[in-house]
């Protein structure tokens, strides 16, 4: 028996992202949108079908979110929206309009899929709205398929919502599990026959009231005959199956893939009568299966058989839909990848071959599989010896700085000889529509290597120019021959490489194509060099190189499951530490190697956090370690929340970093007055999230806000984050008033 927890549903094509942006830009009418999805729908449930899954999902699919589909169906939509209706205040909710602010977004766990946040309140009232999830049931129905309906359990519905007046959401539980139980009733009446609980929010470490709350919904909870499934993915959930054991659900979904401490739980559930959905094949992550492994283990698992139903680690939304369409890709990587779809096959033949059911006509891709998967442990394109040696033979030079960073400040001072409070930003410039139809025209063979080259220099004299003019102290090159921060190091780095159509929804409509990290990582040859130096040739002001960090590289990218993640972390640091010594020995003075995902590769596991934190700092202190003292290295990290990791912070050892302070004003910066940090901090000044071109009093007002927990010496003064999404008019008067706004503090208070 086969389990799939949920399936993608933007598209093979993104056929759900053109049409709806073509109904926000009111090109067409919501009935366009409806008859889309529903083929979408129809589609995705049949693959499944053929794919011969058992338990197929509906109400995975979503026109936006499905937790926003959650707030609906239970009808707590917040009172602002309460103006409008249907749709238009579904959209209102997800996207904002005229009158409406969206609600929040955040990220689901430690994925990249972002869901939209319930904002509830003390006495918040619920009402069930089943049409959306019967509607779907039906559907599939009409298919012949009689699907499993997804929902968001109880727990993690509230556990990831906030209120609007300081209550604990957790105190909803009993309210809200009488919708749930209305819900049951209503679908029972419809003929469902089985519900799937995602309960995720229970892998995070769960606190006493997490799991009493679980307690109370999951007695309280009444099944009325429907087969219910419990489902945790991403991490162990021991916690909640002790609890869970003593309801009346009929399985409990454990992640074997991310959690194998989950096998832990086993035995308690074999001795139970519950069902285990053993989640083997890995939902969110892009390789084959090795089939002979995960039947060795599922042999191991201390349960009888036929109480064990094959599964995806998790929804399958995570993973793009299909190798179909790969044209280009080197066929031997293809070999070695799975999509959604290919994953439905692996499903099944584990499952055949776990219940020694005969193969037949799946033999072929059983031995594809056996073959693929054999060639991966000894192929020289995964496996170079030379990047092995590399990493094995790492000296002390080649794992740290050679001076403490006090002691490197100085002398940087001396040689830099920045001004107290010195100006910079964090190194994108407008991506304009000429920048990226140069980039366009030249990866599309339309315009020369020349003259693609020759345009990306003209704008880099003019943001230098720019720069020069609004008087900032240390430049950029602006960033404009990069598509995105990972993925322009991606394609030039061995052992990375890139789909043609592995798409994944990021959220709502938007959809991301992660790099594929599938070998041995390695730069042949500089990156990032001849720009920088281009720049710093327009100049006598010193112009910082830009690189993205290599926690951040693999934090946004598929990573290889068959060699241990440190290793491709030390990997990406090496060929990083290899561009920043060219930089160096090119006479660029200061680097500064971005982190901006450095905090949400955090584990979703305590237990876990040391690891990462001793490799992500490692890693970085890898990629840094070749410059000399007298080079200034910065880094950034978008919006984080640093309280809990300054030590962490510290032990990465960057001469500056930068962080994203302006929505918090002085929040985040008394994490490092707190822990008594002495290296320099780029304390963002204003937000780069909206258009509008802040006043040089508003940043005279942050500076002296900053100035108020960190001593002048420390400070550097730059926007939040790069300017790529900002237009040139926004951006030339907003950091004129920067660097105004710090000259008049700089008179004021330093009578410089
Ligand atoms: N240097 C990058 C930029 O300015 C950093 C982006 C980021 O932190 N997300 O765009
Ligand atoms: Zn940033």
């Amino acid at each position: 028996m086969s389990y799939v927890i949920g399936y993608p549903r933007i598209g093979e094509k993104r056929e759900l992202k053109f049409v709806l942006e073509k109904y926000w830009r009111g090109e067409v009418d919501f009935s366009e949108v409806e008859k889309v999805a529903k083929e979408l729908k129809t589609r995705h449930w049949n693959y499944q079908k053929k794919a011969g899954i058992k338990y197929i999902s509906s109400n995975d699919f979503s026109y936006y979110d499905q937790m926003i589909d959650m707030i609906v169906m239970l009808g707590c939509e917040p009172d602002e929206y309460k103006d409008i209706d249907g749709i238009d205040r579904y959209f209102a909710m997800a996207r904002g309009d005229k009158n409406h602010k969206a609600l929040p977004m955040t990220k689901w766990l430690n994925t990249n899929y972002h869901y939209f946040v319930p904002q509830l309140q003390k006495n918040q009232t619920f009402k069930l709205n089943l049409k959306k999830v019967l509607n779907e049931y039906f559907e599939a129905k009409e298919q012949g398929i009689e699907t499993k309906v997804n929902l968001i359990g109880p727990v993690t519905f509230l556990s990831f919502s906030r209120t609007i007046d300081g209550s604990d959401p957790l105190d909803l539980i009993e309210k809200l599990v009488d919708i749930y139980n209305e819900a049951i009733i209503k679908l029972k009446e419809n003929g469902v026959e089985y519900i799937q609980f995602e309960e995720p929010a229970l892998v995070k470490d769960p606190t006493p009231k997490q799991l009493e709350a679980l307690k109370i919904a999951y007695n309280k909870l009444n099944f009325n005959e429907i087969k219910s499934f419990v489902i945790t993915y991403f991490e162990r959930a021991n916690e909640a199956v002790e609890i869970l054991l003593n309801s009346s659900i009929y399985g409990i979904g454990l992640d074997f893939v991310h959690g194998p401490k989950n096998i832990d739980s086993v035995e308690n559930i074999a001795k139970s009568n519950k069902i285990l959905i053993a989640g083997v094949v890995d939902g969110r992550n892009v390789w084959i299966s090795d089939i002979d492994k995960k039947i060795a283990f599922l042999n191991t698992l201390p349960i009888e058989k036929d109480r064990v139903i094959v599964s995806t680690s998790c929804s399958l939304l995570h993973v793009p839909y299909t190798l179909k369409y790969e044209k280009k890709i080197d066929k031997n990587i293809k070999s070695w990848l799975a999509f959604a779809n290919e994953k439905l096959d692996e499903i099944r033949i584990i499952d055949k071959l776990y219940r020694e059911i005969e193969l037949k006509e799946d033999k072929e891709l059983y031995e594809k599989n056996k073959i693929a998967n054999a060639k991966r442990v000894t192929s020289t394109q995964i496996h170079n010896k030379e990047v092995q040696d590399r990493l094995k033979n790492l000296t002390k030079e080649q794992l740290e700085r050679s001076m403490p960073a006090l002691d490197r400040l100085k002398i940087q001072h001396e040689i830099l000889k920045y001004p107290i409070l010195p100006t910079t930003t964090i190194g994108s410039f407008p991506q304009t529509h000429d920048v990226r139809k140069v980039r366009k025209d030249y990866k599309e063979g339309i315009i020369s290597k020349e003259e693609y080259e020759n345009k990306i220099k003209e704008f880099i004299e003019y943001c230098v120019k720019i720069q020069e003019e609004i008087g900032l102290d240390i430049l950029v090159h602006g960033e404009f021959e990069r598509n995105d921060m990972v993925e322009y190091f991606g394609e030039m780095l061995n052992g990375v490489t890139f789909s043609e159509n592995g798409w994944v929804q990021s959220y709502g409509s938007r959809c991301v194509k992660p790099p594929i990290i599938f070998g041995d990582i390695s730069r042949p040859k500089p990156m990032t060099v001849k720009w920088i130096k281009f720049a710093q040739s327009l100049t006598s002001k010193i112009v910082k190189g830009m690189l993205t960090g290599p926690v951040t590289m693999l934090n946004w990218s598929f990573v290889r499951d068959d060699l241990d993640k440190e290793d491709v972390y030390k990997q990406m640091a090496l060929a990083i530490s290899d561009e920043v010594k060219d930089l160096q020995e090119a006479g660029i003075k200061i680097i500064q190697v971005d982190e901006a995902a450095f905090k949400e590769g955090y584990p979703l596991r305590k237990e876990n956090r040391e690891n990462y934190e001793k490799v992500a700092v490692t890693s970085f202190k890898i990629a840094t370690a070749p410059t000399k003292p007298q080079t200034q290295i910065h880094t950034h990290m978008c919006y984080s929340d640093f309280n809990d990791i300054m030590p962490t912070i510290d032990a990465m050892d960057a001469d500056v970093i930068s962080i994203e302070t302006a929505r918090n004003g002085n929040r985040l910066l008394e994490a490092f007055r707190k822990y008594n940090y002495k290296k320099e901090i780029g304390a963002g000044v204003y937000d780069i999230h909206s258009p509008r071109v802040p006043t040089k009093e508003e940043i005279v007002k942050e500076i002296e806000d900053r100035l108020k927990v960190l001593p002048a010496k420390q400070l550097w003064i730059n926007p939040d984050c790069g300017l790529k999404t900002r237009k040139w008019e926004e951006v030339i008067p907003s950091l004129k008033n920067m660097v105004e706004a710090t000259k008049e503090i700089r008179d004021k208070i330093f009578k410089i």
